[in-house]
């Protein structure tokens, strides 16, 4: 048989979701894939069901219905202070892990590079080696997870297209700062480049955090793409319903690729996500403060059980150090150290070196979600208290 695909060759699956598969196989308690398992709000799930007994049924418009990028505009110039027009600079797609590929391919010549940030989140990798990019790394430190100013300067050149940003960020909780955006934008204008932001955690913040979109800063608008989507927010991440906002020329870009790689998002679930989009203010506001009650519980359990824990600014890990309970279990690296606390504590982890392309790094870290239910916690936390 002639050779498969080379680009495919070049990566391995994703680590996250076979962690999620091993933790079902043991029956664990899975804090490695980042997504809730408390039921959605009733009203979210009711606008979906309604929508589909109202036929909502068929192929949506392929750039998104009309109502959700109304709604998506309004919420757009609402929270993030961005202006988009719904006919030509809103794209919806399916999920924000759509909206990425859609606009690096969108984007990407052969020989382009791409600025990211590491730690990353794994998609981010593979994303640019499918458009073609090749990424250029730039550390994040511990323990508050700065980069260092002459390190990001250093990382662009003539050859950049884009820099990717996640804020707040997955997996260290970094939420990045007005300064340091300012300071991003000023490398994108001087190198004419784009900055792709990831935004899907923005309304999980802690201890006053603000979350800034680079589009709202001056002159970032037209070099900006906006990813967003309800996974988080509204606690559906399989609706995958998710959305671009960059400015028209870029967007008909994007809504070439979209059109041709999946044709639309889901036709209900995007009008129920009309409904989502319109929650008031209170809806945010009290998921602020579960995630924010379960953060500092699961911070304080991995302090009790011998980790090294980060303390988050944003988002639902935490990534922590676990070089004592290493070398208690006789792990040979993160991922054996992983496999091993899931069969001594049903606790499922995501091993640290997954989100490095340097695979130096991260092997004494795991990553832990914490967007579960009370009683996962207890269970969870009967677990590390038995190591
Ligand atoms: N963002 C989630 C995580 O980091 C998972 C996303 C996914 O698996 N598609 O765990």
């Amino acid at each position: 048989m002639k050779s498969l695909s080379r680009i495919t060759e070049t990566f391995t699956e994703s680590v996250i979701r076979e962690m999620t598969r091993i933790c079902d196989a043991a029956g664990g308690y899975n804090l490695s894939q980042g997504f809730p398992d408390f039921p959605a709000e009733e009203e979210i799930k009711k606008a979906a069901a309604a929508a589909i007994m109202q036929d909502f049924n068929q192929y949506p418009v392929t750039f998104g219905e009309p109502e959700l990028r109304v709604a998506i505009a309004a919420k757009a110039g609402r929270y993030n202070k961005i202006k988009a027009d719904p006919e030509t600079e809103i794209t919806v797609t399916c999920g924000a892990t759509e909206a990425m590929i859609a606009a690096l391919k969108a984007i990407i010549n052969p020989g382009d590079e791409v600025v990211v940030f590491e730690p990353f989140y794994e998609n981010y990798g593979p994303d640019a080696i499918l458009s073609g990019a090749t990424p250029r790394y730039v550390t994040l430190y511990a323990p508050d997870w700065r980069y260092k100013p002459e390190e990001l300067a250093a990382a662009f050149n003539s050859k950049t297209k884009a820099i990717i940003i996640n804020t707040p960020n997955n997996p260290t909780g970094k939420v990045f700062s007005r300064a340091e955006l300012t300071e991003i934008a000023a490398l994108c204008r001087k190198w004419d480049c784009l900055a792709i932001t990831d935004e899907i955690y923005e309304h999980i913040l802690y201890d006053g955090s603000e979350h800034i979109s680079i589009a709202s800063l001056e002159g970032m608008a037209e070099r900006s793409i906006t990813i967003n989507s309800v996974s988080k927010t509204y606690s559906v991440t399989g609706w995958r319903v998710g959305w671009a906002i960059a400015a028209p020329a870029i967007t008909s870009r994007i809504r070439k690729v979209h059109d041709f790689l999946t044709v639309g998002a889901p036709t209900p679930l995007q009008h129920a996500a009309v409904f989502a989009l319109n929650l008031p203010d209170t809806y945010y506001q009290k998921l602020q403060s579960k995630y924010a009650t379960s953060r500092d519980r699961l911070f304080k359990l991995l302090l009790k059980t011998g980790f090294n824990p980060f303390l988050p600014k944003g988002a639902y890990y935490i990534i922590a150090e676990c070089d004592d309970l290493m070398s208690k279990l006789k792990a040979k690296n993160d991922f054996d150290f992983s496999r091993k606390l899931i069969a001594e504590t049903k606790v499922a982890t995501v091993p640290g070196t997954s989100f490095y392309a340097d695979k130096s790094k991260g092997k004494n870290q795991v990553r832990f979600c914490f967007c579960k239910k009370k009683e996962t916690l207890d269970l969870v936390e009967k677990g590390l208290l038995s190591l």
